[in-house]
């Protein structure tokens, strides 16, 4: 479904492009920490960030957190109207509550009318593990999807609607079904992700899973990748994802490699991982191939715009398809850097 469009700073969530976020694992009350982090995840490619206020010394250590960065900050709220009320004092530019959690309506009326004078998002976050009892009976992802709609509708009867939902499971499937339902029944930006998703590798997988099947069906606006692991990788993941979803929305160069089998003439990986070093700065939308052989390394390799067919000494350099040159293998590297540059 067509999503409204949520502005959270200078990010608009729920238009065409799926923005990327991330959170900090430092304390919010260390603010030189903090900002250090938060200084590095946007650098790495993060949009927006998101820090948790447990406490009010973590609620006043966000206005100057807020003040010494220049990417939209989230604070993320349990449970405490107060906190969330000196955090949008603070500047942030979204607030993460569940709007029924906070002590009832006339607290959750105010908060609203408070965050819409300040032009602040709320994003609803329902986690499968910590639903209300009303829904526990249902079906999982149904109950996500239920619980996420009643708190909209606690907002909506505050006339407020600058409202993002995530609805986060750790079961990837569920996760996929509750988003399915949700993206059905209402046309608020959905922010994806695969919550305690684990270490790195099963992490990867299951965000990837998770995230990217629902952005290849063209549900979700605004990702988050959940590792236990330094949250950089987080958005280094989110950018793969988006990347392998044709979903990213800057020009860069892809690098596809072969497997390698008994054909292989070359050191496939090393020669993949230095073309993906060399290209990385590169802002061109190319897809490059480095594959093992001559005998298959061509046709294999159709989609790719340039690319390289290992030989045993010597190595076939080719150009949308065709053969254009035999390089030495030691100049494999700096004749693929002069085609992509001229490409
Ligand atoms: Fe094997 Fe050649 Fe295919 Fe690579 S391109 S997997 S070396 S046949």
């Amino acid at each position: 479904m067509a999503k409204r469009t949520v502005a959270v700073g200078n990010v608009n969530i729920g238009n065409s492009s799926v923005s990327i976020q991330s959170m900090t694992n430092t304390k919010t009350d260390d603010i030189d920490a903090t900002i250090a982090q938060i200084n590095r995840l946007q650098e790495a490619g993060c949009q927006l960030v998101r820090c948790s206020v447990p406490d009010e010394k973590s609620a006043i250590a966000m206005k100057e957190i807020v003040k010494s960065v220049s990417v939209p900050i989230i604070a993320d709220i349990h449970f405490s109207h107060k906190l969330a009320l000196m955090s949008a004092d603070a500047g942030v530019s979204k607030i993460r509550i569940n709007p029924g959690n906070i002590g009832g309506v006339d607290k959750a009326k105010y908060l609203a009318d408070y965050l819409k004078e300040r032009k602040i998002a709320l994003r609803i976050g329902v986690n499968g593990g910590s639903l209300d009892d009303a829904h526990k009976s249902k079906p999982l992802a149904i109950a996500m999807r239920d619980s996420a709609l009643e708190y909209v509708s606690v907002l909506e009867k505050c006339n407020f609607y600058d409202i993002v939902i995530s609805a986060k499971s750790s079961n990837v499937k569920v996760m996929i079904d509750t988003y399915r339902l949700l993206d059905k029944a209402c046309d608020y930006p959905l922010h994806l992700g695969v919550t305690e998703a684990g270490i790195y590798h099963t992490g990867v997988v299951k965000s990837a899973i998770g995230i990217g099947s629902l952005l290849c069906d063209g549900i979700g606006d605004t990702i988050r990748v959940s590792l236990s692991d330094d949250p950089v990788k987080e958005v280094e993941t989110a950018k793969d994802i988006l990347k392998a979803c044709d979903r990213y929305d800057k020009p860069y160069c892809e690098i596809i490699s072969c497997p390698t089998c008994a054909r292989t003439n070359i050191e496939v990986k090393a020669l993949a991982e230095q073309v993906e070093e060399m290209c990385k700065d590169i802002a061109k939308p190319l897809k490059v191939a480095v594959m093992g052989c001559v005998v298959n390394g061509i046709g294999e390799s159709q989609g790719a715009n340039l690319g390289v067919a290992g030989g045993k000494d010597k190595s076939a350099i080719f150009v949308d398809s065709k053969y254009v040159e035999t390089v030495d293998n030691s100049m494999i590297l700096p004749t693929l850097k002069k085609y992509i540059l001229e490409y």
